[in-house]
This record gives C-alpha cells, structure tokens and sequence, in this order.
C-alpha cells in the first residue's frame, strides 16, 4: 500500500488531468489502481477524502467518504460555483503537525467531475462535504493550509469572546491584504487578467446569468445533479469539529 506523504514529499504543481475517455489503457490502469489505494487507506486510516497526489500520484483524482463506507471517486474535479462563507476547523494528515487551523470555507459548493467511466457530472455538496472537497482540492493545487488558514493556540477554546474576536479580527486583515496584492498581481498580468475573465464568463454561464446564443458552445454539459453530504456524525481524523484528510 502506498503511504500518505508529509507535505515536503508532496507534488507542489498543479496534478495532470486524467483523460478518461482516452485509449491508453496504461492510463485507465494507473487512474483504476490509484482510486483502489485510495479506497484502502480512507478504509485503513478511517479518513474523510483523499486525493492522489497526497500519496505521491499527480493525477487528479479524489475519493471521498460518505457515511459508514460509501466511497464515491471524482476525476478532474472542477469546483462551478460556491456560496456561503464560514471559518472552519481544519487539520491535515500531510502536515502532520498536531495543529488546528481556522480556514476560510465555502458552504455550498457545485462541483462539475468525470467518473471512472467518463461521463461528466455535477453534484452539489454542502456542510462538511464541501469543506472536505475545498481542503482536498487545495491539495491538487498544491494549497495547504497552514499557508492561508490561521493556526489556532492551544488554549483557543478556553480564550474569552473578546480575545478570539481580537485574533480574528487581526486574521481577517491579513486576508484582506493578501488579496488585495493578489488582485494587483491578477491587473498586472496580461494573461491571468484573461485567464480571470475567462472564469469569470464560464462561471456565469454555468450560473445561467449568461445565456449562449449557440448551446454547442456550453463548456459543461450536466448530466446529473445530486445533493451529497458526509454524515455530519462521521468521526473524523483528530477532534469531532476538524475535517481530517
Ligand atoms: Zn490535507
């Protein structure tokens, strides 16, 4: 069985997009033989999701938990639109340090993916389902969270209202900075402007806000739609509030 990595062995680019559909029947066979390790360890380790580039494979494939034993696999996974901001408890089992972080999460995220088969889907996931996925599509996009999220003191839950809020407040301000030099990195580029317009139009004619004069040119056909959540009893990694994977 293949072990999970600590962060500094992890592939840090962006994974390979697997083409299901193709004939290359190496291909199917490494993208069918990763989706069984990673069924093995979230069984073996009791985990919430995992993807393959936790185990060393860059390939973007991700198996996720729902309830006792049910394992659905998604590849090249695409997050469409997302909704609802909240800060969650997180830990993560490549960091391996012990520690919780408080990460900035969306509530309600719509995710567009191909199955093993290769028919392209769209399932919508919220609560604890989609906080898992942002954490593990973090992960193929080479995002941990120790480097966004804020690492929670020891004592945090002991801390008064007022000294959390105080943390928190110092948090959100250091967000707000990065995104702001992020944005003026985004219109200073000639490209990531382009490549930020082009998301922008393709997420707004998922949301149907833009309507295409000709469907052919519809980036994603949706086949099926499903409302999907981890049992929120799950027990998870480390701690009943942490999202462990
Ligand atoms: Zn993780």
């Amino acid at each position: 069985m293949k072990e999970i990595l600590t962060a500094d062995q992890m592939p840090y680019t962006p994974g390979e997009v697997v083409e299901v559909n193709t004939r290359d029947k190496k291909l199917n066979k490494l993208m069918r033989d990763t989706i069984v390790e990673l069924k093995n360890i979230i069984r073996e380790k009791n985990l919430d999701g995992l993807t393959a580039c936790q185990i060393g494979i860059n390939e973007r494939i991700m198996v996720l938990k729902f309830g006792d034993n049910e394992l659905q696999s998604y590849i090249n996974p695409v997050v469409t639109s997302m909704d609802g901001f909240c800060l969650n408890r997180e830990t993560c089992i490549n960091l391996n340090d012990g520690k919780t972080y408080l990460v900035p999460r969306n509530q309600k995220i719509v995710m567009v993916y191909e199955t093993p088969l290769g028919a392209i889907q769209q399932a919508t996931f919220v609560g604890k389902a989609a906080h898992v996925v942002q954490h593990l599509i973090w992960h193929m996009d080479g995002l941990f969270i120790d480097e966004v999220g804020l690492e929670l003191p020891d004592d945090w839950d002991t801390l008064s209202d007022e000294d959390q809020e105080e943390i928190l407040k110092e948090y959100y301000e250091s967000i707000d900075i990065a995104k702001a030099q992020i944005n003026d990195e985004i219109n200073n580029s000639e490209e990531a402007l382009k490549l930020k317009n082009a998301i922008e139009f393709e997420q707004a004619v998922n949301k149907g806000e833009i309507k295409l004069r000709n469907e052919k040119f519809k980036i994603i056909s949706t086949s099926e739609e499903k409302e999907e959540n981890i049992d929120e009893s799950n027990s998870v990694q480390e701690g009943n509030e942490s999202t462990g994977e």
